[in-house]
């Protein structure tokens, strides 16, 4: 469902990303664990297009949504499919970006009736149905300051799938969270995996990406360094930067 090959991206002199192969199919929940420096939310945000690659495919659905060369664009697509690609793709970001002078359920409501037209009492029945599967059904009518950061966050969550994305992003959504509010959140996320939710998670939860994930991606320096099942992957680790990336870890 998703598709990249040999993507790299420098900042400047700064190679971020060198070289990343990945496929990534649908219903596929796949972690990317790795140390600080690896690259990983900017590998994120190369895929929705909020940092554009130096060089290297993405594929979309099988289509091939984007081909740069040394930071010239060889190929993309129509400014229409573009939109309609990207709109495939929800993001949960670490910093949830509520809109603060709007309610829990208008925050949840606003993409889908200024981005896709959609009718609002339907759009207002389906998000108080995605509000009622993050458990907070209750808190509709608050506005994001009154909630716990775990709250905002499942809030985020619920405002990125109100769009019906294919696939999901999350760029370390529990790091900003004080220790007892990260549970609710990584359980929303254990939900969707259930559901058949095609995931990309960057993630400092070990014990999530063990539980949840059919793949672990390791990262460092801009590279997969490894990846596997997380069986095998965490417990028997190939790699030298692996096993002592673990080892400071768990
Ligand atoms: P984290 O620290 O959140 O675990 P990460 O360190 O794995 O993430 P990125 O945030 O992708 O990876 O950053 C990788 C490198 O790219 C870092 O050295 C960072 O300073 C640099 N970088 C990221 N974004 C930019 C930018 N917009 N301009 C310049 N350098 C950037």
């Amino acid at each position: 469902i998703l598709e990249t090959e040999h993507v790299s991206k420098s900042f400047g002199s700064l190679e971020v990303l060198k070289d990343i192969n990945l496929k990534v199919k649908k219903g596929e929940v796949i972690c990317i664990i790795g140390p600080s420096g690896a690259g990983k939310p900017t590998y994120l945000r190369s895929l929705n297009q909020l940092e554009t690659i130096t060089s290297g495919k993405i594929f979309i659905k099988g289509d091939l949504f984007l081909h740069r060369e040394k930071d010239h664009t060889i190929a993309d697509v129509s400014k229409a499919q573009r939109k309609a690609l990207l709109l495939e793709m929800g993001m949960c970001f670490q910093r949830f970006n509520l809109f603060p002078h709007k309610t829990v359920l208008e925050n949840v409501m606003l993409a889908p009736i200024t981005v896709k037209k959609e009718h609002p009492q339907q759009v207002q029945a389906e998000a108080m149905e995605l509000l009622e599967s993050v458990g907070l059904a209750d808190k509709a009518n608050e506005y994001p300051s009154r909630l716990s950061g775990g709250q905002q966050q499942r809030v985020a969550i619920a405002r990125a799938l109100a769009m019906k994305p294919e696939i999901m992003l999350f760029d370390e959504p529990t790091s900003a969270l004080d220790p007892e509010l990260v549970g609710d959140v990584l359980q929303v996320m254990k939900d969707l995996a259930a559901k058949g939710m095609t995931m990309l998670c960057v993630t400092h939860e070990m014990g999530f990406a063990r539980d949840v994930a059919d793949r672990v991606l390791f990262m460092a320096d801009g590279i997969i360094a490894e990846e596997g099942r997380p069986e095998d992957l965490f417990t028997n680790p190939q790699n030298p930067r692996t096993q002592a990336f673990l080892k400071s870890v768990l």
